[in-house]
C-alpha cells in the first residue's frame, strides 16, 4: 500500500459560501464568507486526491468558480480575509509554476503552448480582470517566471541555461511557500515514515506540487469526472483512466446503457462498438443483458 506522505484535516462548511461585499477604506471588497452563521463545518483529508494542486490550478476565475470549489474543500486559510483577488492570484500563482514545472522540466510542448497564450493574453490585455489585478501584486519571483517563459518562447527551445535558471527559481519559490509546512515521524501499520502536516490548504497544496516535482509524478484526468489523478509509476495502474473505482462503475454503466440505446435505435454491433470504442463481443453481452 502507498503511503500519503501529507498528513492533513481540513474543514468546509457544508451549506457553503457566498460573497459578501464590504468596504475596505473607500474601495468595495468581496471577501469569501460562510453562507450561515452555524456552524456546519465537515472535516475531511484533502490530500486523498492525489491532484487536488491541479484542479485548485484551473479553477475559472470568477466569482462562481471560486465558491465552488470553496463548497468543496473550504477556504484557503484560516487567518486570512480571502477577497476574489486573493484566490485569483493564488490560484493563477500555482498555475503559472505548474506549468513552467510541466513545460520546461518535464518539456511538455501543451503545457508550454498554454504558457504562450496565456502571455499573449496578457500582452492584449484580454485576461480576466481578477488575474489583471492580481499578476501586477504578484511577487518578484513569479515576474522571474515570466521572464523565463518569455525566454524560452523566444528561443523556441529550452536551453541548458533557461533549465538551470528554471531549476533554481522552482527551487526558491517553492521552498518559500514549504515554510508552512512541518514534518515528523509517522506510524503506519509497524512502518515508520517521514510525513509531513501543513498548516494550511493552500500550503498544502503546494506540497503536493513540491512532492510532484521532486518524485517526478505524472498526472491524468479522469475520463469521467475530468479530475485530475496521479498516475502510479507501477506498469498495472498506468493505464489506468479513471480517478476512483466509483467513477470506473459509473463510466461503465453510462456506456452500457447508451449502448442499449443505441441497439434500440436499431444501430447495427459494429456501429456501436466504433462509437464506444469498445470491442464488439462485449457489446453484443451488454445489449442482451
Ligand atoms: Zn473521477
Amino acid at each position: 500500500m502507498t503511503i500519503n506522505k501529507i498528513n492533513m484535516r481540513w474543514h468546509f462548511q457544508k451549506d457553503g459560501y457566498v460573497w459578501m461585499e464590504c468596504k475596505k477604506g473607500e474601495e468595495k471588497i468581496k471577501v469569501l464568507t460562510h453562507f450561515s452563521s452555524e456552524d456546519t463545518s465537515v472535516e475531511y483529508s484533502p490530500f486523498i486526491e492525489s491532484g487536488l494542486f491541479k484542479n485548485f490550478s484551473e479553477i475559472e476565475l470568477n466569482e462562481i468558480g471560486i465558491i465552488q470549489f470553496a463548497n468543496k474543500y473550504g477556504t484557503l486559510t484560516t487567518n486570512q480575509i480571502e477577497t476574489l483577488e486573493y484566490w485569483a492570484s493564488n490560484v493563477k500563482e500555482i498555475w503559472i509554476v505548474i506549468s513552467i514545472w510541466e513545460g520546461i522540466i518535464k518539456s511538455n510542448k501543451l503545457a508550454l503552448s498554454r504558457l504562450k497564450d496565456w502571455i499573449d493574453q496578457q500582452n492584449e490585455s484580454k485576461i480576466n480582470q481578477y488575474e489583471t489585478h492580481n499578476i501586477s501584486a504578484n511577487s518578484q519571483s513569479v515576474s522571474n517566471f515570466i521572464q523565463i517563459i518569455n525566454d524560452t518562447l523566444n528561443l523556441n527551445k529550452i536551453n541548458e541555461e533557461v533549465y538551470s535558471t528554471t531549476c533554481n527559481l522552482l527551487k526558491n519559490h517553492i521552498n518559500n511557500k514549504l515554510k508552512l509546512v512541518s514534518s515528523e515521524m509517522y506510524l503506519n501499520n509497524k512502518q515508520l515514515y517521514l510525513g509531513y502536516s501543513p498548516k494550511s490548504l493552500l500550503s498544502g497544496m503546494w506540497l503536493q506540487l513540491a512532492l510532484a516535482v521532486s518524485e517526478d509524478k505524472d498526472f491524468r484526468r479522469c475520463k469521467e469526472c475530468q479530475t485530475w489523478f496521479e498516475i502510479s509509476p507501477d506498469s498495472a495502474r498506468k493505464s489506468k483512466l479513471f480517478c476512483s473505482n466509483a467513477c470506473r462503475s459509473k463510466n461503465y454503466r453510462k456506456r452500457r446503457a447508451y449502448a442499449k440505446k443505441l441497439f434500440n435505435k436499431g444501430y447495427p454491433s459494429q456501429k456501436i462498438s466504433k462509437e464506444l470504442n469498445t470491442d464488439i463481443s462485449t457489446i453484443e453481452k451488454w445489449v442482451k443483458e
